[in-house]
């Protein structure tokens, strides 16, 4: 489960100062398949990098799976992020001069969960298997359409068996066709038991998911349950 309260985050460079989180309250029970919408600026990623360990706050509090997230040093929270959440991102991020299987197994490197040779490599296969990917994986990235990328990613991102599973604009770089593709299978993984969590500028793509929340300027203006 996920408890947030009162969650503030302000950046501060050059121009000056930037209040992205204005006090957010947020909760996301294990199992939930949830969309984020909001326009451009509106605080959806910042809020999705806290959730996921990639970013600190300024105050409130951040609950995930039971662990208050400000009380953890930088080497529990990598730790914790690596077992407990797997992201996705637009542009992919994979290494394109790698094969398919090595930029799945990249995060078992770092995993204190999935140990021993064989166990990584059914840990890889497996995650292949289920975004359809494994008959390919021994091609390289820079060979796949823009749908294929994605599926590595997301078994990338499966492949620890992480509880939650965090999208930012995980179909931005998709055409219609690939992006309703993309969207079925993070539903297959929420059937499978995974809290889902992904953000959309896209209305029909964030119907595809249960619950849909919407931030404004720092903060959530609509909750809406179906
Ligand atoms: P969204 O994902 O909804 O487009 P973001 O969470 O990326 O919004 O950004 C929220 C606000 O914080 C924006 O005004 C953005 O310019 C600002 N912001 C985001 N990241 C940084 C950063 N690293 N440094 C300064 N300002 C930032």
């Amino acid at each position: 489960m996920i408890k947030i309260e009162n969650l503030k985050k302000t950046y501060n460079s050059t121009i000056g100062e930037c209040k992205a989180l204005k006090g957010v309250d947020l909760e996301i029970n294990n199992g939930e398949f949830l969309a984020v919408m909001g326009k451009s600026g509106a605080g959806k990623s910042t809020l999705l990098h806290i959730i996921g360990c990639i970013d600190k706050f300024d105050s409130g509090s951040v609950i995930v799976d039971g662990l208050e997230l400000s009380k953890l040093n930088d080497k529990k929270m990598a730790v914790f992020r690596n077992k407990t959440i797997g992201i996705v991102l637009q542009d992919f991020a994979l290494i394109p001069e790698y094969t398919i299987y090595e930029n799945v197994s990249i995060p078992l490197l770092f995993s204190k969960s999935v140990k021993g040779k064989i166990k990584r490599k059914e840990a890889v296969e497996n995650a292949l298997k289920e975004v359809g990917m494994y008959e390919l994986r021994r091609k390289k990235i820079a060979a796949l359409s823009g749908g294929q990328k994605q599926r590595v990613a997301i078994a990338r991102a499966i492949v620890n068996d992480p509880a939650y599973i965090l999208a930012d604009e995980p179909t931005g770089a998709l055409d219609k066709e690939t992006s309703g593709q993309i969207m079925s299978l993070f539903s297959e993984l929420n059937a499978k038991g995974k809290t889902v969590i992904i953000i959309t500028h896209d209305v029909e793509i964030a119907s595809v998911c249960k619950r849909i929340i919407t931030i404004e300027d720092g903060r959530i203006i609509k909750d809406d349950k179906r």
